[in-house]
């Protein structure tokens, strides 16, 4: 893993917003993010990625987005417990403080006007054994009440747990908007998330050799439902996979998608732009 910043591509001909996004998380998951959150952010801004949601995944994270997006006219918000982290609570406080965890993200999500998106919420069976699941799962529904109650997007992980998530999006009901985040399935569980509504979002791992399937997902995408994001620190684009990610790097995620859909770039572009206002709202 080399830290060393993978160059500029060339500037997009219209904004986008890199919708998911963690400014304040180091690749390895200790010591400090590899960039300065405003250093990270005018470097997207000089290349057309002009707006960012930042996503906290923990308490600390939540409250760091709130404020991050309280302070920076490109960034709002979106606040949860990452499906890794409400098992981890549970385990280490118990009950009481699974449920005062929620209770915070439940009031930082009303918190400030730029907190738009609950989540990332969802299940993760890569990184959760079976004994968390349960914990999981409550926590993915207490996250979809907090978002329909409050009128926010939810903001959905899904990881190698496509069927399951399905499942509870059906059995709660679907809140008005909601993006797949970092879509990972095929054209039809797509066509599955589309059916119910969603927004599917791609990141880095649509430019990945072995992503087929998930390239294909992408072609029968309706324009107007196609989202872009980085998950930075995570999933860095190729040619430059194994960086570090950040949001001065979509231009290659973009690229990658305008032409595999057969789309104008700076259409594609401009559409991206506006799906984000669809699933976010605007104003920012
Ligand atoms: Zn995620
Ligand atoms: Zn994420």
């Amino acid at each position: 893993m080399s830290d060393e910043r993978p160059p500029v591509p060339e500037p997009l001909p219209h904004p986008v917003v890199d919708n998911h996004c963690h400014l304040d998380i180091s690749r390895d998951g200790r010591g400090a993010a590899a960039w300065d959150a405003r250093e990270a952010i005018d470097a997207a801004v000089a290349v057309g990625v002009r707006r960012i949601v930042q996503i906290g995944c923990d308490l600390p994270g939540a409250r760091w987005a709130v404020a991050a997006a309280a302070e920076h006219p490109e960034l709002v918000a979106g606040v949860a417990l990452h499906p890794n982290e409400a098992p981890r609570i549970l385990e280490a406080g118990g009950r009481a403080a699974l449920e005062a965890a929620w209770d915070e993200i439940e009031q930082l999500a009303g918190a400030h006007p730029k907190v738009r998106a609950v989540g990332e919420t969802g299940l993760d069976a890569f990184r959760t054994g079976a004994d968390g699941r349960a914990a999981q799962v409550e926590s993915f529904r207490r996250h979809v009440d907090i978002a329909k109650r409050l009128d926010k997007t939810l903001v959905i992980h899904d990881r190698e747990t496509h069927d399951e998530v399905l499942e509870v999006i059906d059995s709660e009901g679907a809140p008005e908007r909601w993006v797949m985040h970092c879509f990972s399935g095929d054209a039809a569980f797509a066509r599955a998330c589309l059916d119910r509504g969603a927004h599917l979002s791609f990141a880095g791992t649509v430019t990945f050799k072995n992503a087929e399937p998930l390239r294909e997902a992408l072609r029968i995408a309706p324009r107007d439902r196609v989202l872009v994001e980085t998950d930075a620190p995570y999933l860095t684009p190729a040619p430059h996979r194994g960086r570090t990610n950040a949001s001065y790097l979509v231009p290659l995620t973009v690229r990658l998608m305008a032409a595999e859909r057969g789309d104008d770039l700076g259409e594609l572009c401009a559409a991206i732009d506006a799906n984000t206002e669809a699933a976010f709202g605007g104003g920012w």
